[in-house]
């Protein structure tokens, strides 16, 4: 599966303004026969991420951002899915409390990044301090254009350490949303969901699409890369995501640690025990 279009490089520059929130280019055999791809990237994901933890040598952070009811509940359902929850974390990050809030925006964030063998998936992020700060003017415009370089700079101290990145933003289309607001009105299961307001969030759409343009434009970086992913289909969207996850996980070329020394003598002992 060629990701590569999906991310955001100098190379490859992605206009939101043009891109598709349904396109399933690179499935073309279909829902049907993609569940079984799903299934075995899964599988193959529970693996890596047990490797992962073994070994405690690489931390793992997976940034997700999306519009409302872009599908970031969802996508980290589908994704980690029988993953041993010892090592894998979410951290949700809402409006700031007033004790975030009297700290500088990256003091909540930093306390939230992996540690040593864990995968932490961020539910929004400091790209929040970019997006609906700019659009809803929290905070003054001479303050919120020097987050981007201070958010790459912090970015790259992290993967300096030894933090594997990726950054996904769910991209769906303000119909898509439309129809997933209605759906939440009038599925009982889904009424929990509904916030007020969302529908007065919905009106500023295009100025978030121009912050979120920024956002990728800006801090798609080499080692903290965005990919933008068509998500109004949800089994695409989960699909194309694992398959990011899982490439980059082989390429850490991981293994379980070294035994301890002459491991089998403690075998006839334990036996005769
Ligand atoms: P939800 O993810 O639906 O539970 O909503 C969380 C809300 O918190 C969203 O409306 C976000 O825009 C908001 N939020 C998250 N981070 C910040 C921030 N740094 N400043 C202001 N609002 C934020
Ligand atoms: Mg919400």
């Amino acid at each position: 599966m060629n990701v590569k279009e999906y991310l955001a490089s100098s190379s490859n520059q992605i206009v939101l303004s043009h891109f598709d929130a349904d396109d399933q280019s690179l499935a073309p055999e279909g829902k049907k026969e993609s569940k079984k791809e799903l299934k075995s990237l899964r599988k193959q994901l529970v693996k890596l991420q047990q490797v992962l933890y073994a070994e405690s040598k690489h931390k793992v952070l997976i940034i997700l951002q999306a519009m409302d009811s872009g599908g970031k509940d969802g996508t980290i359902r589908a994704i980690f899915d029988g993953v041993n929850p010892q090592g894998v974390k979410v951290a949700s990050f809402k409006v700031p409390t007033p004790l975030e809030n009297a700290h500088d925006y990256l003091w909540r964030i930093h306390q939230k990044v992996p540690a040593n063998g864990e995968i932490v998936i961020f539910n929004r992020s400091q790209y929040e301090d970019v997006l609906v700060v700019r659009v809803h003017e929290l905070d003054p415009e001479k303050v919120w254009k020097k987050r981007y370089e201070e958010i790459n700079k912090f970015e790259r101290m992290l993967a300096n350490e030894g933090t594997t990145i990726l950054k996904f933003f769910l991209f769906i289309s303000k119909e898509e949303q439309k129809k997933r607001f209605i759906e939440r009105l009038e599925n009982p299961e889904k009424q929990w969901k509904f916030n007020p307001g969302d529908i007065e969030e919905r009106k500023y759409w295009d100025a978030y699409m121009e912050a979120y343009q920024d956002v990728i434009d800006k801090t798609s970086k080499p080692y903290a890369p965005w990919y933008v992913i068509p998500a109004n289909h949800n089994w695409y969207r989960d699909l194309v995501i694992s398959h990011i996850i899982v490439k980059q996980l082989k390429s850490l070329k991981m293994d379980y640690p070294e035994p301890v020394e002459n491991i089998h003598q403690y075998l006839d002992p334990l036996q005769n025990s």
